[in-house]
């Protein structure tokens, strides 16, 4: 799974690993992984951490590869890691544009090409992709982040469609604003400026993300595939 060595990735890997999966741990913070790793031996799980940088497409495919070469299987691929460098779309350079695009949805159309061909041969697989609201409704400052994050559902509908008579499901879980590093950048005065409008009066924790994803993984799923799920405490219905 990736993005693991913090945050919501963090949560998720734990929950994975608590609900008795030997979960495989990518970032680029080799610290970071070592000690979510290290948390999850400690609640008695299994864990291993590869530092890959997802930028680096091919690099993210090969690994892919050879973790389900290595275990002889690939059951759970998460697609976590995300970035964000947003400014105003008429201010917004190609770099900031290409880079959010490369880390939150190539790196994700990259994985999951390398993921079905061992998950097909177990005639089993589930790919769980994180989205944002934002790409359903779009966020002003957040043209190449909401871009990636609608591309994702798209993405995510179509390997449903392709891949459903093989087992394998693929489903979005599209948080709302999540306690992480990513939503700290916002600052309280505009964390409190939310609260209200969230039908349940707080903000998200990652583990309210991790409950969902474990859920899409587990096999009581299994007829569940090509949705978004939105997890966001109601600030979208
Ligand atoms: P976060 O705290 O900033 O963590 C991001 C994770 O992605 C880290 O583990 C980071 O690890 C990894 N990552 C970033 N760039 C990477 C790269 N180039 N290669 C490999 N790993 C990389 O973010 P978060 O809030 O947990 O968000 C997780 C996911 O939820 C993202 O897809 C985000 O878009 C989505 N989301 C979050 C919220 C929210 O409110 N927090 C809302 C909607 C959607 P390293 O830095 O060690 O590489």
């Amino acid at each position: 799974m990736t993005g693991a060595s913090r945050g919501i990735g963090r949560s998720i890997a734990l929950k994975l690993a608590h609900d008795g999966a030997h979960v495989v741990l990518v970032a680029r913070s080799q610290a970071g992984l070592a000690s979510v790793a290290a948390e999850i031996t400690t609640d008695g799980g299994s864990a291993e951490c590869i530092a890959c940088d997802l930028a680096d497409g091919t690099a993210f495919g090969a690994l892919v590869e050879s973790v389900a070469e290595k275990c002889g299987r690939l059951d759970i691929l998460v697609n976590n890691a995300g970035i964000t460098k947003d400014g105003l779309a008429m201010r917004m350079s190609d770099e900031d544009f290409d880079a959010v695009i490369n880390v939150n949805l190539k790196s994700v159309f990259v994985g999951c090409r390398a993921a079905l061909r061992p998950m097909m041969r177990a005639r089993f697989g589930r790919i769980i992709n994180i989205g944002s609201i934002s790409g359903i409704t779009g966020n002003a400052g957040q043209a190449n982040y909401s871009a990636a994050k609608a591309a994702l559902i798209g993405l995510s509908k179509t390997l449903a469609k392709e891949m459903g008579a093989k087992s394998i499901t693929c489903n979005v879980v599209a948080p709302g604003f999540i306690e992480t590093d990513m939503t700290e950048a916002l600052g309280e005065r505009i964390k409190e400026q939310i609260i209200p409008s969230i039908p349940l009066r707080r903000l998200g924790k990652p583990e309210d993300i991790a409950a969902a994803v474990a859920f899409l993984a587990s096999e009581d799923a299994g007829y569940l595939t090509g949705q978004v799920i939105v997890v966001d405490g109601g600030l979208s219905c």
